[in-house]
C-alpha cells in the first residue's frame, strides 16, 4: 500500500487559512481598541467592545449624541484618547469615560449614559395641493350691463 506523502489539498487550505488568521488578526484588532470611528459635532459613532460589563465582550456598533451628560458640554467626546483595549468615549472637558457600546459612564456608581443617537429621518416635504379656484365663467350679459352702468356713471358725472 502506498502512503500519501502529499498533504491532503483540504488540509493545505486549512493551513493557509490559519496562517492568514494569525497574520491578519492582530492588524485588524487595532491598538486604538475600535474601528469605524466617526465623529461629528452632532454625534459620535464607533465599533468597539463593551467595557462597562453590561454587554458581551465583543464588538458593538453604536452612535451617541456628541454630548457629555456629566458636564453638559457639546462636541467634547473623543474616541479612546487613553488607548484602552476595548475603546471608549472620553469627554475632553471633564475626563469622563463612557462605554462605546452602551454609552454608560464607566466609573462605578455613575448612572450617566450618553444619549443614543438616531439619524434624523429625511422628511419629504408634503406636496401641498392648492386648488386654484377657477373663476366662474362670466355671463356676457352681466358684463355688458356692468360696463354700461360704468359708462353711464361716468357720463353722468362727466
Ligand atoms: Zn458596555
Ligand atoms: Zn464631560
Amino acid at each position: 500500500m502506498l502512503e500519501e506523502i502529499e498533504p491532503h489539498p483540504k488540509f493545505k487550505h486549512a493551513m493557509l487559512f490559519i496562517v492568514c488568521l494569525i497574520t491578519f488578526l492582530p492588524a485588524s484588532a487595532a491598538a486604538n481598541g475600535g474601528y469605524n470611528v466617526h465623529v461629528t459635532d452632532n454625534y459620535v459613532k464607533a465599533t468597539a467592545k463593551c467595557s462597562c460589563g453590561q454587554s458581551g465582550y465583543y464588538y458593538h456598533t453604536a452612535s451617541f449624541e456628541n454630548y457629555c451628560p456629566q458636564c453638559h458640554s457639546h462636541g467634547s467626546l473623543k474616541f479612546n484618547p487613553k488607548g484602552t483595549a476595548e475603546g471608549e468615549w472620553t469627554c475632553t472637558h471633564c475626563d469622563a469615560d463612557y462605554c462605546a457600546a452602551e454609552g454608560k459612564e464607566k466609573i462605578s456608581g455613575s448612572n450617566y449614559y450618553l444619549k443614543h443617537y438616531t439619524a434624523p429621518k429625511i422628511v419629504h416635504a408634503k406636496t401641498v395641493e392648492t386648488k386654484v379656484q377657477t373663476p366662474e365663467p362670466e355671463d356676457p350679459k352681466v358684463k355688458i350691463i356692468q360696463t354700461l352702468s360704468l359708462y353711464k356713471d361716468r357720463s353722468f358725472l362727466g
